[in-house]
């Protein structure tokens, strides 16, 4: 078992105020993994008054200090890759199998394009009158969650840095530990104290705390969208900034024409990956009436593919949920599934007695699920796909739309051109072409229930900006 027993406030490692601490509990076997600091009240005041001193001198720092320091903290994260794997498999139950590729090197990368876009900064649009620059926004609150816990925290921290603000960090309870080792290499770099802190904590304790603290110039919030609706009502009466990036059901229209194989193929392998715990799942499939037999047989077989167990095992590609609450949630909406009167083609709620321990969810598929139902509306946030026939393409854009989320959607047609038009049509942040993938240089988030913020690239860098505008007298020396 790991035991960390500090938090990092103010460029050190000092005791929590409270000595209270969290069990981390491993979900494949349900011991516990590691035991972490529980922030509270008074390590938030601690750790938001080192974020504001610290901000004055790093926010003039020149672009190309805060990106070199971007940089240094990249450098430290490839040494000690392995270290951050395997945190992130023991916490939340990632395969060692793809944990690199999917979780670790990803977000590696993805924070030194941070550092390429910091110069950016320096960046001004002059007009005959005025002058429009860009400021850092302040002192930030960064909040994620569980599911891709590396990399959800490079992008908020990346463009925290680029653009010279000063951070608190709470990870989730469920996986504080790559924060941890994250706050150790900064500890070996030159960063100014008080740049970055770090609170590993239980949100509905500390969470309010930190959202409505007047010296908190922003928070930005990864998470569900109830807790997000939690965190804009803390933030409201101090008028900050509250970047919400939330839940999602999004959907994934294959055309007539599309080529059925491969398109069936990217949508289960899509909502299969991490377990089907992320945000932006291609949870519903939507597929023309007349192919449902053979989306069907296609849809069985490549979940098949996908090998359910011990997480520590190479050959192991779909690990437990990150929690047994999560599983139990997951659960609860199978049986929901099947009571609402979908079909249920494999998976469900049984799974092999030696996995009994662990939080495991066998790849599930309903078919002729009606948008209407449960489990086409809400986030279940677990390895379960929606197959939603219709009879025409106007029909499955309908369908499709008719959602409270927005975050992302993907359309496979028989060519790019006629998917392009369909994409323009969805009411989504993200809508990925002809089996796109994920790439951070995309922004990223969503519309209606599914947040109001844009994470990564030029967008991403620019939520942590303020803008100036520098009037001037042009007759005037
Ligand atoms: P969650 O909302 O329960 O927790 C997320 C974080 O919020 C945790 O750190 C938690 O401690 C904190 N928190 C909880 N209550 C709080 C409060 N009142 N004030 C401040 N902080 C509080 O979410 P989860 O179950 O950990 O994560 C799953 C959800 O995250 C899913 O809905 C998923 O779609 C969403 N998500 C969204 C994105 C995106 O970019 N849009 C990415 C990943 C996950």
């Amino acid at each position: 078992m790991n035991t960390f027993e500090q938090l990092y406030i103010d460029g050190n490692w000092i005791n929590s105020q409270g000595g209270d601490t969290l069990d981390v509990i491993n979900p494949a076997t349900a011991e516990v993994y590691a035991t972490v600091p529980s922030a509270n009240k008074q390590d938030v005041e601690l750790a938001v008054a080192a974020a504001k001193r610290a901000f004055g001198e790093w926010s003039v720092q020149p672009t190309a200090v805060r990106a070199a320091m971007i940089n240094a903290i990249a450098d430290g994260m490839e040494a000690r890759k392995d270290e951050l794997i395997e945190s992130i498999v023991g916490s939340m139950g990632c395969p060692i199998s793809i944990a690199e590729d999917i979780q670790v090197q990803g977000s590696i990368d993805a924070l030194r394009s941070f550092a390429v876009l910091a110069p950016e900064m320096d960046k001004q649009e002059t007009f005959d009158s005025h002058i429009v620059l860009s400021e850092a926004v302040g002192v930030c609150v960064l909040i994620n969650p569980w599911n891709y816990p590396l990399s959800q925290l490079v992008g908020k921290l990346g463009p925290a840095l680029a653009a010279g603000c000063t951070v608190v960090v709470k990870p989730a309870e469920q996986t504080p530990l790559q924060d941890l080792i994250l706050a150790d290499i900064i500890n070996q770099t030159p960063l100014p104290k008080g740049v970055f802190n770090l609170l590993t904590g239980v949100g509905s304790q500390i969470g309010e705390v930190l959202c409505s603290h007047p010296d908190v110039d922003m928070v930005s919030f990864t998470g569900s969208t109830q807790a997000g609706i939690k965190v804009a009502q803390s933030a409201a009466p101090t008028v900050k900034r509250v970047c919400q990036e939330l839940g999602g059901k999004s959907p994934f229209i294959i055309a007539p024409g599309a080529d059925l194989n491969a398109a069936v193929r990217y949508g289960v392998e899509d909502i299969m990956i991490n377990t089907g715990q992320s945000c932006n799942a291609l949870a519903r499939m939507l597929v023309p009436a007349e192919q449902l037999k053979d989306v069907e047989r296609i849809a069985i077989s490549v979940a098949n593919e996908w090998q359910l167990g011990d997480p520590r095992d190479i050959d192991t590609n779909m690990g437990p949920l990150s929690s047994h609450l999560q599983q139990s949630r997951v659960l609860a909406y199978i049986e929901k599934g099947i009571a609402e009167g979908a079909t249920l083609l494999c998976g469900g709620t049984d799974v092999a007695k030696e996995l009994s321990k662990g939080a495991y969810v066998a790849p599930t598929i309903f078919s002729n699920v009606s948008n209407d139902m449960t489990i086409a509306q809400e986030e279940i946030f677990g390895p379960v796909l929606c197959i939603i026939p219709y009879d025409d393409i106007e029909q499955a854009i309908a369908i499709a739309n008719d959602t409270q989320f927005g975050l992302s959607s993907a359309v496979y047609a028989a060519e790019r051109k006629s998917a392009i038009e369909i994409a323009k049509k969805l009411r989504a942040g993200q809508c990925y072409l002809q089996g796109a993938y994920f790439n951070s240089d995309a922004p990223f988030g969503g519309y209606k229930q599914s947040g109001n913020g844009r994470e990564w690239g030029l967008d991403g860098l620019k939520e942590y900006t303020e803008t100036k505008a520098l009037l001037i007298d042009t007759e005037a020396k």
